[in-house]
């Protein structure tokens, strides 16, 4: 690895952002006080021409200040510049044969199974362990609870159960991967692994409406999900925000329980499938509220009404309800694979049909990253058993078990 020289003097603030994180990513480094010694400070001078302390060289590259240093690590270059993530054997990449990204029930669930395979599964689980479910209070569809189990504690024994048989889990986020070359390289910001085969196991992230209400009424009558809780509404007015085929399932499926479903959309037309929309314009409970966007969630602990306001003329009006179902999207999170996955057109990767194969070999996907349909926990960690059978046959038919 690269000597590190940094010039630097006793007061600097910036010497020591820099200082912090090359000692987070386990790095030492020969310190030259400037003020201490004139000489010194001539010589920094003249091998960088700049006069403000600190001035980094990695080896013999000048990388310039903390802001330059913080710009690499941004930029995913530092790690390489450092050695960490070089290919060539270099220290710190540790040899595996499975790497599993993403915590929620997807990842478990393939732990669970690689780990009893004794495929000795490392898990990078992200820097938002646990996925989805640890921002939900009460889970009551996850079969093997019939009394509901609040989320965390689901994904808390998920961990163990994958733990007990030899997981490594980490909460660090995959931040660099390469798919390329065999074994495939897995990088977060604190280790790099070299893997056999991986499993992506990322999730989906539902798109919010961005208000403060709508984030202090979350789990309090807020909700992205209406199979997850809208049976809890039961006999209560609500409303959904959308337009799109999401949307209207929701709504179709909130109207059973319902008293009445205002489907807030911001247009005058629907962008939902025909045949959505005839089930739903036809559907007695459905009420349309054209070109109206939330202006706030009503409610102090609970959720007792929506503001919305017309788009056109700005008045301001309030509907009575207890639920309200955001339905605008979902974003699979695959931003990270930068292209190496075949994904489809919204950003979900594509798997064999019946299986977690991607289009990488080697390579397997599970859970919401995969999944525009259902979104579910039940599903999610029914895919997650299904990619870790998958890599256990593919591992051993290329002779690794
Ligand atoms: C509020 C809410 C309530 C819900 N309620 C229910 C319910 O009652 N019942 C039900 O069945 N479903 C429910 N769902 C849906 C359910 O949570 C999801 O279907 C399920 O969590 C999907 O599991 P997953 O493992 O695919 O992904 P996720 O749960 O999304 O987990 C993905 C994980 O991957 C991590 N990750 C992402 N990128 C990286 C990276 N680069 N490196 C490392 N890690 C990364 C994320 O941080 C996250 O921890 C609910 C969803 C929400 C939002």
């Amino acid at each position: 690895m690269p000597a590190i020289t940094m010039y630097t003097k006793r007061i600097c603030p910036y010497c020591e952002r820099a200082k912090h994180l090359l000692s987070r990513k386990g790095q030492t480094w020969t310190e030259i006080d400037i003020e201490a010694d004139p000489a010194r400070r001539a010589e920094m001078i003249e091998r960088t021409g700049q006069r403000t302390v600190p001035q980094i060289f990695v080896g013999d590259r000048h990388v310039g200040g903390s802001d330059e240093l913080q710009a690499l690590e941004e930029k995913g270059e530092l790690d390489s510049l450092l050695g960490l993530a070089r290919r060539s054997g270099g220290p710190a990449a540790e040899r595996v044969k499975l790497v599993i990204i993403g915590s929620g029930p997807a990842g478990y669930t393939a732990a669970i199974y690689a780990a009893r395979a004794d495929l000795a599964p490392v898990m990078l689980a992200g820097l938002q362990f646990g996925g989805q479910l640890m921002l939900t209070t009460e889970v009551e569809n996850y079969p093997g609870f019939p009394e509901g189990v609040s989320g965390p504690e689901l994904m808390e024994l998920l961990q163990k159960q994958a733990e007990r048989f030899g997981t490594r889990v980490l909460a660090e986020d995959a931040t660099q991967i390469d798919l390329g070359q065999r074994p495939f390289r897995i990088a977060s910001d604190e280790h790099a692994f070299d893997a056999d085969a991986v499993i992506v196991a990322t999730g989906a992230s539902a798109k919010w409406l961005g208000i403060e209400s709508e984030k202090r009424l979350l789990n309090r009558g807020v909700s992205a999900c209406a199979t997850c809780d809208g049976a809890l509404f039961r006999g209560k007015p609500m409303a959904v925000v959308g337009g799109g085929d999401t949307a209207l399932e929701e709504a179709l499926f909130l109207a059973r329980y319902a008293t009445k479903v205002s489907l807030i959309h911001r247009r005058d037309r629907l962008r939902a499938s025909k045949i959505m929309q005839d089930r739903a314009l036809a559907n007695p409970k459905i009420e349309f509220v054209w070109n109206a966007e939330v202006d706030e969630v009503l409610g102090q602990d609970f959720v007792t009404g929506v503001r919305i306001r017309d788009v056109h003329s700005g008045e301001k009006r309030e509907i009575p309800i207890e639920a309200l179902f955001v339905a605008i999207g979902h974003e699979p999170n695959t931003k990270f694979l930068n292209g190496q996955l075949a994904l489809d057109a919204v950003g979900y990767i594509e798997v064999d049909r019946g299986s977690a194969r991607t289009s990488v070999a080697g390579v397997f996907a599970c859970g919401d990253a995969t999944d525009p349909t259902y979104r579910q926990a039940i599903t999610a960690a029914g895919t997650g058993c299904m990619a870790a059978i998958d890599a256990e046959r593919w591992l051993a038919e290329h002779g690794i078990e």
